[in-house]
């Protein structure tokens, strides 16, 4: 029997690992820089929680979710996205009460699952890194959450991006503009896609969004949102852009990006990256736009919402082909040497007392010859090697070289003990302040 990982996950390996924990670490350090902080829902809800709110003519509820029976015979699904849970979770613990300033500024980043055919940045199980603001119908927060991922993007030093963004309007707008897409559609209804023929009427919006080739042809010529904005929806979007501009941030508008979730309202956006990793076409890295309206529709009160998700796999192939990951560090203090198998003891304890100092310590479990450990102590660039031969174990003291300039000493144990962060600075030749 041969054991595999399951089609379209990944295995995410040291060596790799780190390069999330340092796109994790720098989201985490900018969002602080806003006040966005963390939430942490369950990877499973009840399958409402997201038919409600992402749409059951989406392409996620339709084809795309995780859902199962449990053996209580609950409906759950491995969650597809974050808004959801975490509007859930918002409403559930009442973060919209007096107690909570407004909008309430929230992060996420973890796993979701979405049954699709696995390509290059499209897997079945993926991360997203995401925020949420609740609470504000202010355009500031939109801009506000453009500008806090276009700058996230910045410290990680991405280049060839291309903001796009684009207003679905309030409710108002979507009904005037729906009826005119509707009419639009209808007489190219045979040529249109199984899919787009069944949301012709459901939810014509969502042509708009169809990845078939014909159907992309046919709404090319569909009328634009932007001619039936109402007053307040026009007025929203030129704020928004009006703050873009005085921030200094570039985009582009496309009046036919809608996005696949059914709960946006309002400013949508997209960040594109046309990296090599793409092969040079633009590809969508981080997604989002207002919700107002999802509040409620998971039982809260009216408040206005707006956030964006990052995939995280897209966004670390854009790193890898434009060599913009940080190399690994070489983060090894010391690396123990036993002399013989009488010194094992010694080692491991000696190892254990400088961990205890909060330094990084490696040494041989394989009883292996000091040559093949200071080898090993060479290809992991330890700092400092510290042998612990017969004389040293007779002398209870520990020999230490620094592998920067070559100098040695030794030591008394008592005085690794006591402060090995002195012992250290005595090995690199610094004054012990
Ligand atoms: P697409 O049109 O590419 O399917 P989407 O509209 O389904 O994207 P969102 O639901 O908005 O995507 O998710 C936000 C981001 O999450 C995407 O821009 C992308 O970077 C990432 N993402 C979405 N689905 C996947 C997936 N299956 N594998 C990897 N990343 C994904
Ligand atoms: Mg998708």
């Amino acid at each position: 029997m041969v054991y595999q990982r399951p089609k379209g996950t990944a295995d995410i390996l040291p060596g790799e690992s780190e390069n999330w924990h340092y796109v994790e670490e720098t989201a985490r350090r900018v969002f602080k820089t806003y006040q966005f902080r963390e939430i942490r829902t369950p990877i499973f809800e009840s399958f409402d929680v997201f038919s409600r709110s992402v749409g059951d003519t989406s392409d996620i509820v339709t084809k795309e979710m995780y859902d199962f029976y449990d053996k209580g015979k609950r409906h759950v699904v491995l969650r597809p996205e974050g808004t959801a849970g975490i509007v859930r979770a918002y409403v559930e613990n009442k973060l919209y009460g007096p107690e909570h300033p407004k909008p309430v500024k929230l992060f996420y980043m973890g796993p979701m699952f979405r049954y699709e055919r696995p390509q290059s940045g499209r897997m079945r199980e993926f991360h997203q890194i995401g925020v949420e603001a609740l609470g504000s119908p202010s355009p500031t927060i939109d801009v506000e959450t453009i500008a806090m991922a276009l700058n996230l993007f910045k410290q990680l030093k991405l280049s060839g991006l291309k903001l796009v963004i684009n207003t679905l309007g309030d409710q108002t707008t979507r009904q005037a503009y729906r009826q005119a897409l509707i009419d639009f559609l209808e007489p190219h209804f045979a040529e249109l896609s199984k899919d787009s023929q069944t949301r012709l009427h459901k939810n014509p919006l969502r042509v708009l969004d169809s990845k078939d080739k014909q159907d992309q042809e046919i709404v090319k010529a569909a009328p634009s949102i932007l001619d039936y904005l109402d007053e307040t929806s026009t007025q929203h979007f030129n704020q928004v852009k009006q703050l873009l501009d005085k921030l200094g941030i570039a985009y582009t508008i496309d009046p036919n990006m809608v996005r696949g979730l059914d709960y946006y309202n309002h400013t949508i956006f997209e960040i594109m990256s046309n990296s090599k990793a793409f092969g040079g076409h633009y590809m969508t890295v981080c997604a989002g736009g207002r919700y107002n309206g999802l509040v409620e529709e998971i039982g809260g009160p009216e408040t206005p919402g707006i956030g964006f998700g990052i995939g995280l796999e897209r966004l670390l192939l854009v790193m890898q082909a434009d060599s913009i990951l940080p190399p690994a560090a070489a983060d090894l203090t010391a690396y123990i040497v036993g002399i013989g198998t009488e010194a094992q003891t010694t080692v491991v304890q000696l190892a254990q007392i400088i961990r205890g100092h909060g330094f990084t310590v490696e040494h041989d479990y394989l009883n292996r010859k000091p040559k093949a450990q200071f080898k090993t102590a060479n290809r992991l660039n330890a700092q400092v090697v510290i042998t612990i031969g017969t004389s040293e174990l007779e002398a209870h003291t520990a020999h230490i070289k620094n592998m920067a300039n070559g100098k040695e000493v030794s030591v008394p144990l008592t005085e690794i003990e006591q402060d090995f962060g002195a012992v250290l600075k005595k090995v690199r030749g610094e004054s012990i302040g």
